[in-house]
């Protein structure tokens, strides 16, 4: 079955529950809005505890049926998939765009990166391979499979509505496990359209199931004795109730929260390639990414050089609909996400620093929720601007004197989850790597993220777990092992006479 194209829902959405699209009997819905114009899209339900009661009894039947459907075979739909989503990635582009508000070219880059998930879901024959040691003892053999682990359900975030889920999606069911995905109820949309083409597959009924939502539906996952593993994507408090709620419950649990990331600019670093980065970083997708470079630390005379190009550029970027090709800054996420953004911008002078470009007079369309690239310099790492995480196209620099006090100050955050330097020197780089306290380090790039065959992995506040997403970590977080000691009375011991003698 071909899908050229996908009819944009509108009106009260659905759930996707056990092969069907089935109506929420939550009573409640939200207004999903287009954060460039103030539109309203479509209605979002939230669904109560029987929707995802539903979902979850659906999930659990399909179990057998999916087992039973060979690894091969469960990579050829992942084939399938692949193809099927990459015949709609403009619409799924202009989804993201229209309900999340980053650029067009933002969310082609996303899609890219969803897509990307499931070929490398696709190895999964290879990647789900258990191990075997022979003659553990006297003709005795120890072997290790891997089998799914049940249902597995992921929460996740605004940000990224086409890529998120699909850090989880396809490996789940890569490894044989059915899937409950609950999207951030401000950004249901795109995943309407992934669960159209999922349900082009003719899976079996329940193996993907998707149920929109707030915190009843979470805490129904959290509670829930039929889900065996939740995903979490999104701040770090509710990573934490996340964190300790799924594991209080005894399932197994990864949750990736906030970020508060620092790009370090040394002395001898390439001033306009460094430029480049950081503007892409900070003030991407408005600032709105977990990898997001929110802190610029310079070191020594670097301030000077790096100031007066970053403003040029910085001050250059066209804020607009994220929907126009030639918009380089969309809106935030909504009118609420600005007011919030507004009050840190308002904080960062209070504390002392110095507005060195405001993104509050931006002229962009008044019905949208628009801030303009703002840069805070002259910002201590003790100031609150520096410490938490603003998520909005607001950047602070903080100068030091030596890479030493640099690596203090990335290191001495509660979040580690990326972090960048720019130089041109091995020796500084080999440092940093070292040193710095941060799970995801970029060297003369911006926003490092791993790509798909790598694990996503924030340290400290940013990651509650032991498993990251994507990567070889999927297939550990979706796979149990199961161990097996065996001998056969009959088989004998090997005489070893297959060593034939020249
Ligand atoms: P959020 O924490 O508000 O929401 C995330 C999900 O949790 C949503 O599905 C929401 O419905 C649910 N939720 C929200 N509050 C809840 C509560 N009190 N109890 C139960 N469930 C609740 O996050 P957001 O605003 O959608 O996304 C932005 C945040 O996500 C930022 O902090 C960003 O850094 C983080 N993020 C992290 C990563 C990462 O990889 N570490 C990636 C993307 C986004």
């Amino acid at each position: 079955m071909e899908m050229a194209s996908v009819t944009p829902r509108t009106g009260l959405l659905d759930n996707y529950i056990g092969g069907g699209w089935t109506p929420a009997t939550g009573a409640e819905a939200l207004d999903v809005t287009n954060p460039a114009t103030g539109e309203t899209l479509a209605r979002v339900p939230l669904s109560s505890a029987a929707d995802l009661d539903a979902a979850v009894r659906a999930a659990r039947d399909a179990l057998p049926a999916w087992r039973a459907v060979s690894v091969i075979e469960r990579a050829r739909r992942l084939f399938t998939l692949r193809e099927r989503l990459d015949a709609l990635r403009e619409e799924l582009a202009r989804a993201v765009t229209t309900e999340m508000g980053k650029t067009i070219g933002d969310a082609r880059a996303e899609v890219a990166r969803m897509i990307e998930m499931v070929e490398c879901a696709s190895a999964i024959p290879t990647t789900m391979q258990g191990r075997i040691v022979e003659d553990v003892s006297r003709n005795v053999d120890a072997e290790t499979v891997r089998q799914p682990v049940g249902v597995c359900a992921a929460i996740v975030p605004f940000n990224f509505p086409a890529m998120v889920p699909f850090w989880f999606l396809p490996f789940a069911i890569a490894c044989g496990n059915s899937f409950i995905l609950k999207p951030s109820e401000q950004v249901p949309l795109t995943q309407q359209i992934a669960f159209e083409v999922l349900d082009s597959l003719e899976l079996p009924p329940g193996v993907v199931n998707l149920v929109n939502g707030g915190r009843e539906v979470v805490e129904g996952i959290l509670e829930h004795p039929g889900i065996d593993a939740v995903s979490f994507v999104g701040s770090a408090p509710v990573a934490r109730i996340i964190y300790e709620g799924a594991a209080k419950a005894g399932k197994r649990v990864q949750a990736l929260g906030g970020a508060k990331n620092h790009m370090v600019v040394m002395p001898d670093a390439v001033v306009e390639k460094t430029v480049a980065g950081i503007v892409g970083s900070a003030f991407g997708a408005a600032g709105q990414r977990c990898m997001a470079g929110s802190v610029v630390v310079t070191v020594g005379e670097a301030h000077e050089r790096l100031m007066p190009p970053l403003r040029e550029v910085t001050e250059a970027l066209r804020v607009g609909d994220g929907i126009e090709e030639t918009t380089d800054v969309g809106p935030l996420v909504s009118t609420a996400a600005c007011d919030r953004v507004r009050g840190w911008i308002e904080r960062g002078v209070e504390e002392g620093a110095t507005l060195a470009i405001d993104g509050r007079t931006s002229d962009a369309d008044s019905r949208g929720a628009y801030i303009g690239p703002t840069i805070l310099d002259g910002v201590k790492p003790e100031m609150d601007v520096a410490r938490e995480e603003i998520f909005g196209p607001v950047l602070s620099i903080i100068s030091v004197d030596t890479l030493d006090e640099a690596i203090q100050v990335v290191s001495q955050s509660r979040f580690g989850n990326g972090t960048s330097i720019f130089t041109e020197s091995g020796a500084s780089v080999r440092r940093f790597r070292h040193d710095v306290q941060c799970g995801m380090i970029g060297v003369n790039i911006g926003v490092a993220a791993p790509v798909a065959f790598f694990p996503f992995s924030g340290w400290q506040d940013s990651f509650l777990g032991d498993l990251h997403a994507h990567g070889g970590d999927a297939v550990d977080f979706y796979t149990r092992k199961k161990t097996v000691t065996s001998r056969w009375f009959s088989s004998g011991q090997g005489s070893g006479a297959y060593f034939v003698e020249n």
